[in-house]
């Protein structure tokens, strides 16, 4: 196996610790891997009652994991990752999962007659599990190689690949931090980087 083959399937490695998808105060639908021991209740019950933007990810670093999430039309979508899976595949997998589960459910019209049944939809899990095990497969995201202007490295950049594919306008301005320096990356529509600069942090 070649080094490049080996830090590709690592990218891929436990893609997640949980996934939870709520309404409200509700949870309707959860998944972990089988060895996973740990419970997520609390980050999860935090999350709900966070009343941040709809439609706008957001990334919370819990130390030994990260939590990312997005709120839509009154649904939570949270997933817990490893510090060291792309911030870009967390999204991805949201916004794969969320589909889906729209695709198969109407929720309007299940909760309607059945209330916040979450045994409804065990059958979830086979879509999950589907992904979680073959995520390589359903090409999600896209390495690009970054020339860095401030250190003169070449590093790799994971995006989804939905963000440059439905983007209207090309290329595309991406802000990363590179060993603590903050780069701004443009992609053009090939997932190549067209050029890269300096930005500075503040906050
Ligand atoms: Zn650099």
């Amino acid at each position: 196996m070649t080094s490049l083959e080996q830090s590709k399937n690592k990218l891929y490695e436990n893609p997640a610790l949980y996934f939870n998808i709520s309404k409200s105060a509700d949870t309707l639908y959860e998944w972990k891997p089988v060895k996973t021991l740990g419970t997520f209740l609390l980050d999860v019950e935090y999350i709900k009652e966070d009343q941040s933007f709809e439609h706008y990810f957001f990334h919370l670093n819990k130390g030994e994991y990260r939590i990312s999430y997005l709120k839509e039309s009154g649904c939570t979508y949270i997933i817990g990752s490893k510090n060291e899976s792309p911030v870009q595949l967390s999204e991805a997998i949201i916004e794969h999962l969320k589909k889906s589960f729209h695709d198969i459910y109407d929720i309007e019209v299940i909760l309607s007659y059945s209330g916040v049944n979450p045994k409804a939809f065990n059958g979830f899990d086979a879509e999950v599990n589907d992904l979680m095990n073959n995520i390589e497969k359903y090409q999600l995201i896209r390495e690009i190689r970054i020339p860095c202007r401030v250190c003169g490295e070449t590093f790799k950049l994971t995006l989804k690949k939905n963000l440059v594919e439905e983007s209207e306008v090309h290329p595309i301005p991406v802000v990363c931090n590179h060993k603590g320096h903050a780069v701004l990356c443009y992609i053009d529509r090939q997932f190549h980087c067209r050029s890269t600069s300096k930005v500075n942090f503040a906050g």
